[in-house]
């Protein structure tokens, strides 16, 4: 017997909302979009749109299923009004502007017996499942990842990225890491960090990572947000049996000679595991991207650089 689809509440109508996840929710047959929820954006015709989260709860049994777009410094407000009222949750990455709020919004999906799905997008993309097989019976002997952006071009006017809880670079930056903890076998830890922080700014512009795997396998991570020209998001990996390389945030794997290229799926991807993961009455929460930026935070050298202006 085929169950109904979920209804899913969008909250924070910004450029994810509208780039990735409408596209998604409509491609899914299980999925049906019930509500939009967004201080100041606009919604989409024809569907219920809410100013606030008090506003949207109060529609009661008409969703299922938030998923939450808004910035990371608002998150957990959101999502635990939207977990008391029984309400499956989706966070965007990063899943909380700390460890311990995303600590206590496990403890709370647990509680409510709903799904807390950590959405980590780069772990979808084509090259990333191909590529962790693959590694999985080697010897790493180092790994080089390059994440060099032009943040004039992919986030224009987003006043909260600069703002403390915004990440700055790591915003982007923890998709490397997203991708770099899945297809490792063994699990890294920080060694060393460096960050470049505007002067009038308080979130990083740039940083240098040097980490470790737990075999003593290095692994450096240079990223920028002032590279203007071709931009790079590349990880290297030196191996026993030969260097692979993922390239365009995981899209393209190359190992062997050969190379590896699917179309994108990964907002499709995590769709598709929120709703087998409600289906199954789990949650699926792994911080280890948002550890290894918290451990930067904690421990990186701060150097300040030039004025950042949009
Ligand atoms: P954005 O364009 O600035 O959109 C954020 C939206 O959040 C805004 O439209 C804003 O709505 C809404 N918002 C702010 N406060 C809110 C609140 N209290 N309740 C509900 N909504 C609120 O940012 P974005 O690029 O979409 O990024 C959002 C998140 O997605 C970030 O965590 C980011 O890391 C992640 N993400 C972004 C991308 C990307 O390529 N942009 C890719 C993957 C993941 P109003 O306009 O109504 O004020």
């Amino acid at each position: 017997m085929s169950e109904a689809p979920i209804r899913i509440a969008l909250v924070g109508m910004g450029k994810i909302a509208r780039d990735q996840h409408l596209p998604a929710i409509a491609g899914n047959p299980q999925l049906v979009l019930a509500a939009t929820m967004s201080p100041h954006s606009p919604g989409v015709d024809g569907v219920a749109a809410f100013k606030s989260m008090e506003a949207l709860l109060a529609a009661g049994d008409t969703f299922d299923a938030v998923a939450l777009c808004s910035p990371p410094q608002v998150r957990y407000g959101l999502a635990a009004a939207a977990l008391a009222a029984g309400k499956h949750v989706f966070l965007e990455k990063p899943p909380g502007a700390t460890l311990s709020e995303v600590a206590v919004l496990k403890e709370k999906a647990e509680a409510a017996g709903v799904t807390l799905f950590a959405s980590w997008h780069s772990r979808y993309a084509a090259g990333v499942e191909p590529a962790r097989a693959w590694l999985a019976d080697k010897r790493i002997d180092r790994a080089h990842i390059i994440w060099r952006e032009d943040v004039r071009v992919w986030h224009p006017g987003q006043a909260w990225i600069w703002e403390a809880g915004g990440l700055g670079v790591f915003d982007p930056g923890i998709n490397a890491l997203s991708i770099v903890t899945r297809i490792l076998p063994r699990r890294i830890m920080l060694e060393a960090a460096t960050l470049s922080f505007p002067a009038n700014r308080e979130a990083p512009i740039a940083a240098d990572l040097k980490l470790r795997d737990t075999d003593g396998a290095p692994v450096t991570f240079d990223l920028d947000w002032r590279q203007t020209g071709p931009q790079s998001w590349d990880i290297a990996v030196e191996t026993n049996a030969g260097t692979l390389t993922l390239s365009q945030g995981g899209a393209v794997l190359e190992v062997d000679g050969h190379i590896h290229r699917d179309e994108d799926r990964e907002y499709a991807g995590l769709y598709q595991q929120f709703e087998a993961l409600i289906r199954a009455g789990v949650s699926d929460a792994d911080v280890t991207p948002l550890e290894l930026v918290s451990d930067v935070f904690l421990t990186g050298r701060r150097h300040t650089v030039e004025t950042f202006e949009d």
